[in-house]
Order: C-alpha cells, then structure tokens, then sequence
C-alpha cells in the first residue's frame, strides 16, 4: 500500500496544472483499489456547493457541470460529517440523491472519504463498486490515507488561487492568504519579485579565450554592483539608522578587497572564464568563514555570498532582469525572505508595502516597514507567489492578509477602507494637543512605543505623552556587532532628550525566541521557551553591563529615564538584575561619570510572574504587562505562527482574568500597572483596561490617536462597567462583541468598521 501510495503522490506532485492532477488521482485510486469508479468533488465556498472535478468510471461530460448543494446527497453528508462512509448498496441510503445522466448506474458500494485540511472541507474523494458489499479495513485505510495526502496538495492550490480558477472560471480571486501582522496599514498595488539571484554553486566550469575581455567583463560587473550599492545606501538613508546603513559600507568594502579581486584576475589568467574564477575566490572564502567558531565571523560567510550572487548576475551572458518599474506605479515587494538590499530594488516613493513568506512582526524588515510608514504582511509560509509577478493585490497591515488578483467588489471595499482610514486619521490629527481623559474628567496617561530612533518623530507627533516602552534590541538587531558603550549612550541619549522631561520607559536587551541578532546565533528548539530576554543577559553580564552603564549615563542629563526588566520568571532574576543595576551604578561613580538612578520595573510577561505579580512588585518602582507574550504563554500559541493566528486572542477570558489579577497586585503594593502589548493599541480593549484599573497605557504612534478617541469618548464609569461584564463572560468572541457594541454606542462606530 505504501509503495502505491508513494507512486500516487510522486505522479500528483509532478502533474503540471491542477486538472490533471486530479484526473491522476482518480485514475490511480480506481485502478489500485480495483473499483469502478473513483470520483472527486471540491468545495466552491462562494457559492456554498460541491463540484464534480474529476472521474474515472462515471460520465466524463458531469466533470465542472455536476454540482451539488452541500447539503445534498452522499456527497453533502460526507462533507457534513467529516468523516468517511462506507455503504454496501449507496440507492437505498436515504440521503441517496440520483443525479440524472452522471452514469451511476448499476453502482452499489460506496466509499466517501471527506478532504480535510486544518479543519476546512476542501472536498470529497468517492470510490464506487457494482458488488453490494462494505469495503474493508484496509481499503477505508488506503482511501483516508491518500485523502490526506490529496487535501495537502489542494490546499496549496487553493492558496494560489487555482482551484478558485477551475471552480468559477469567470470570476477572479477575493480569497484571502493569510499571514502575520508585519506593520499596520492597507494597500492595493502591484506585485514585485525582487531580483532573482544567481547561485554560484550552479556556475559551470569553462575554459576563456580572451582572458583580456573577461577580466574587462569582471572589472565592469564590479563597478556596477558597487554603483547599484551606493545607490541603494542614498535612498535608503533617511529610514535606515546610520548603524544599518553601516551594512552597506561593509558590503563595499569587501567588494574593494584586494585579494578577492586579484584572486578572480588570477583564475582568469590562468584560463577560467570570469564566473568561474569568481565563483572559486568567493567560495574559498565563505567556506573558511562557515568554519570560524566565531558566530560574527560565520555570519560574514552569508554577506559574501550575497555579494557573490550580486556580482554574478552581472556576469552572466543574460543576466536575470530585476522587475522593470514602471513610474507612477505602487508597488508591492514579495518575498520569501527579504533584505534592506531587496527594499532598495524599488524607489521608496513607490514601495506601497511589503509581503514577505517568511519571518514574524518582529522581524527586521517589518520593523523598517513600521519606520517608513508602509504596511507590511509576513510569515503567509511555503506559496508559489513568485507567478504573481505583476498581479494586482491587496495588502491588509491590520489583518495580516493578503489578496491576489482580487475582484472588482473586493477592490471597491478595500478603496473605501483606504479613503475611509485617511479622513480618519485627518480628523483625529485634532486630538494630538487633547489629554487622554474620560467624559467624567479622568486622566489616564497614553504613552507611545519606539523602537529605533528613527521612530522619535512618529512618537513626537502622535500627541502621546512620552513613551511607555523603548525597545532596545531593535538597535542592537540592525547592526553587525554588538554596539558599544558609548555608541548605547548616544542613542539613548537621544531618545531621552527627545521627549524630556516626559518619560521614556527603556527596556533592557529583550533578544531570543523570534528575535535574533545577525552576529549571534542561537540554534534552539524551541526559542520561546529558551534562553531569551533577561535570561540571556544574566548570563551575559558584560552585555548586560555595558548597556545599563550607558543608559544610567544618558540619564545624568535628563533623568526622566524608567528602566524595564523583560521576560521575567522569577524573583531571584530580578534580585540579581536589581544587583548589576547598582553595580554598573557605583562602578560609573567611581570611573567619575555623571549617572542617575532611574526608577525601574519589571515585564509581567510570563504566567509564573503574573502570579508573583506582588512579590516581584516590591523589589521595583512599577510594573508593566505585556501582553503580547503573555498571550502565548498562558494560551501556549506561538505569536508568529499563522497556522494557530485563530487561537491567539488577547481577549481570551482566561488572559483578563490575569490582567485583572496583576491590576490587583499592582494596586495592593501601591506600584501602577502599565500595559504596553499590541492590546493597548486596540481602542476597545483599551477602554476595558481603563476600566480594569490599569494605570497607563502605551500603543504603537499609528494607534495613539484612535486609543485617545475612545477612551475621550466614554465615562470611567462605563468603562468599569464594560470591565466587570466582560470578566463575566465565557469566550474571546463574546467579549469582542460586548466591546464592540460598546464602541458603537460611544460613536466610534468607524474603528470598529474599520478593523472588520
Ligand atoms: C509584549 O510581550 O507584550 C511586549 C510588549 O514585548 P515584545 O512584543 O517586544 O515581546
Ligand atoms: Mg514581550
């Protein structure tokens, strides 16, 4: 059975469109189960039907004619039920449907097997015999078993969009892929493929009659590699911060090296044709990089070889073209991973937005989309979209979604989305100089959220009241090495300076689980539950050290400093976190360096902390929850899996509950409760946790002005009422709905039409 198996699938995996892989499918299954027949309906969705595919044994004229309601028939029942049946004789079942000239008759045995992907009916497999009999074990096994082979492969059809073609020809496509949320925004667009590279592994060996002309070749591919590079650096330098532009010049230095160049000159001399000896010099040196125990130095290897590609593609007899751009279009750039060098491939003006297949919202180049304002989707996982090159698609930020060719209906929604959010944020400009305080008077301070300095601007604008959490890592994430001390002490100097004498909440070096940075792997199983955060750097005192010594030293100027301790498990890491903060403090006393002591929280970001919320509490001067981790933590979802996106919600009953806990700690020890995951920048969460007693709150810029409309437009009092219902209910969706109606009745109808 298993070598049959294995023939069935290998044939349907090389067929080449999706109607002859299934007319393979059918016709391997008929002949290896020796029945008479073998059909397959697929699901059409729209329009709530199961449609005759493919057959072998029945009327080939039924094939896209046939379908059926997805309540009629065997065929609806399998669907309906999920799960096989197995009838001696299918006409005396009382769901039998006869369908007029599809060629059933004198059938009798039926064998329904539904196709199941993540728990959406995709279709129904169906083998048919003239015998009255019950098909046996193995035969049912043998069925369910290629089933599940054959959803996988039609899922990944459905997700290209061709079974959609076959089901409705006419009609184009308004299915959704989705992804992560990568930055927040809409955008309709076009489709860009960045520059396809090269592989040097693939270059063949050949023999050069002209060395003089191949080395002129060579000579010109590097020039323009180095041209394309400064170009790039140009363009990208108001968003970059100079760390990351830094990436850049090291590109160009190691395509001036000396050695590299005169080794290739050499191979070339001595009789190899350019790609070659290029190929030769570069991998020579990837291979003693990949063996440095030295992680910054095995990272090397990937920039070389990247350079490698770069300068190959100009060697080529036909280089592979870059999308042409075409001026006045907006394009979409997409790609399985993306680098700052793939975002220079397109003017800035017309980049409208970025998907990438791989990678989370943390990602690198999700957190450039944030910086330069576009709207970016990421990890939507294994799809062929590199044949949608010059599709029309839309981008949605908010959901993390993604549609390709969409409809005309689709389109109109989306373009009155976009129309409707500008006039949306036009008007809420007005609220910027406003305090974010109740109808009945009640002050709760908004503060925003930053990650690089380049975000200073954004978080100055929004009308938030300082920020509520700096994250740190970004700089540290960007860069080709660890930064040092006083390259820390100038930024953070910068941030604090920025928005003086309004606080900036800096939260110490929060690396590991999804984010990692270039010149340091870490190879875990399981990086959320490994060596992240404050783990990583108690271990790393030195890391540790240097940073808290330059923020305490960018606070002698300004002191509005409040530092933040992340991804917190036990009370003996704040303990001995609390003890390098006073160490790094009297080591900068005694060096004579102005220093100043800043109040200090800890991350309620972990289940074990948020019920240690009180003892943790005392040792510190606030608290601070994030939600975002609590969230995966105690629902155990990853944040960044698109697999199980349905399942994280941070309405969830059970993530109040803690919230509510940790707010009662907080107000027992006498210490505020901040919270500063994505659900504070959800304008009717943001209103519950008023209404729960949290103490303040901090939200991405783009979400500052629509999280103060809210709360400005509801009374405290409603606000705890909303909070002592909400903590009542069963389930995420009944707490939306109740936040949802209650946005509705303060007028903020729009945020909620806007989300959905
Ligand atoms: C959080 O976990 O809620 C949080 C704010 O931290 P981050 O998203 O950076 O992990
Ligand atoms: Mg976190």
């Amino acid at each position: 059975m298993l070598e049959t198996l294995r023939r069935i699938v290998q044939q349907v995996s090389a067929a080449p469109d999706l109607p002859s892989a299934l007319a393979i499918t059918v016709n391997q299954i008929r002949d290896a189960m020796r029945v008479a027949a073998c059909t397959i309906y697929l699901a059409d969705e729209d329009n709530r039907e199961l449609v005759l595919m493919a057959t072998a044994g029945l009327n080939p004229q039924a094939v896209g004619r046939v379908r059926l309601d997805r309540r009629q028939g065997l065929v609806g029942l399998v669907a309906e039920r999920q799960e096989p049946l197995n009838l001696e004789d299918a006409s005396r079942h009382p769901r039998f449907h006869p369908v007029g000239d599809i060629g059933e008759e004198g059938y009798h045995a039926l064998l329904g097997v539904p196709l199941i992907q993540y728990r959406r009916v995709l279709g129904v497999v169906l083998v048919q015999h003239t015998t009255i009999r019950h098909f046996a074990s193995e035969e049912v096994a043998f069925l369910v078993t290629v089933a599940a082979q054959l959803a996988s492969i039609l899922n990944h059809a459905i997700l290209s969009g061709a079974t959609q073609e076959l089901l409705n020809p006419l009609v184009s496509g308004s299915r959704a892929l989705q992804g992560v949320a990568g930055a927040p925004g809409v955008v309709i667009g076009t489709v860009a493929i960045p520059h396809l590279m090269a592989d040097l592994g693939d270059v063949p060996d050949r023999p050069t009659l002209n060395p003089t002309a191949e080395e002129a070749g060579f000579q010109a591919a590097i020039a323009t590699v180095e041209r394309e590079l400064r170009e790039a650096s140009d363009r990208l330098a108001p968003y970059l911060p100079p760390t990351e532009q830094a990436l850049f010049t090291v590109y160009r230095m190691m395509l001036g090296s000396d050695s590299l160049l005169g080794e290739t000159r050499a191979g070339i001399q001595a009789g190899q044709w350019a790609p070659a000896a290029w190929r030769d010099a570069v991998l020579a040196r990837v291979r003693l990089l990949e063996q440095a125990a030295d992680p910054y130095l095995s990272a090397r290897a990937e920039d070389i070889r990247d350079l490698g590609r770069r300068v190959l593609n100009h060697l080529r007899a036909a280089p592979i073209q870059p999308t042409p751009i075409m001026a006045g279009e907006r394009w979409v750039l997409v790609a399985e991973e993306m680098s700052v060098a793939h975002l220079a491939a397109i003017p800035t003006e017309q980049l409208a937005a970025i998907v990438c297949l791989r990678g989370s919202a943390l990602s690198h180049v999700a957190l450039l989309a944030r910086a330069m304002g576009i709207p970016a989707v990421m990890g939507l996982g294994d799809r062929p979209l590199g044949r949608f090159e010059g599709s029309a698609i839309i981008v949605d930020g908010y959901q993390g979604r993604v549609y390709l060719n969409p409809d005309l209906a689709l389109r109109a929604e989306y373009q009155q989305l976009i129309t409707t959010e500008a006039e949306l944020s036009a008007g809420l400009q007005e609220l910027r100089e406003l305090p974010t305080t109740t109808q009945d008077g009640y002050h709760i301070p908004l503060y925003a959220k930053a990650g690089l300095l380049t975000d200073i601007a954004a978080a100055r604008d929004c009308g938030a009241e300082g920020i509520g959490l700096y994250r740190t890592e970004f700089a540290f994430m960007v860069r080709e090495s660890f930064p040092s001390e006083e390259e820390q002490y100038q930024a953070y100097r910068q941030m604090l300076a920025a928005f003086a004498p309004q606080p900036v909440v800096m939260r110490t070096l929060d690396i590991g689980g999804d984010k990692t940075l270039p010149y340091f792997a870490i190879q875990e199983n399981n990086p959320f539950l490994g060596w992240r955060g404050m783990r990583f750097t108690l271990d790393h005192p030195d890391i540790f050290l240097t940073q808290l010594r330059a923020m305490l030293r960018a606070n002698a100027e300004w002191n509005n400093l409040r530092l933040l301790f992340p991804m917190i498990t036990t009370v003996e890491e704040v303990d001995e976190a609390l003890r390098l903060l006073e160490q790094a403090h009297e080591e900068l006393l005694a060096d004579g360096w102005p220093t100043a002591r800043p109040q200090v929280g800890v991350m309620i970001e972990v289940p074990s902390a948020a019920w240690q919320a009180g003892q943790l509490a005392r040792r510190v001067d606030f608290l601070s929850v994030g939600t975002n981790d609590l969230t995966q933590y105690l629902l155990a979802v990853d944040r960044d899996n698109a697999r199980v996106a349905g399942l994280y919600d941070n309405l969830h009953p059970a993530l109040l509950k803690t919230v509510a806990y940790i707010v009662e700690q907080g107000r027992v020890t006498g210490r505020p409760v901040n919270l500063c995951g994505e659900m504070a920048a959800d304008p009717g969460a943001a209103v519950l946790l008023l209404g729960m007693g949290v103490d303040s709150l901090s939200a991405g810029p783009a979400s500052v002005p629509r999280v103060k409309w809210a709360i400005r437009s509801v009374t405290l009092a409603q606000a705890r009422n909303l909070a002592v219902q909400a903590l009542e209910l069963d389930t995420a969706r009944q707490v939306r709905c109740l936040l949802d109606e209650a946005l509705h009745q303060a007028g903020l109808g729009e945020i909620v039409h806007q989300r959905d």
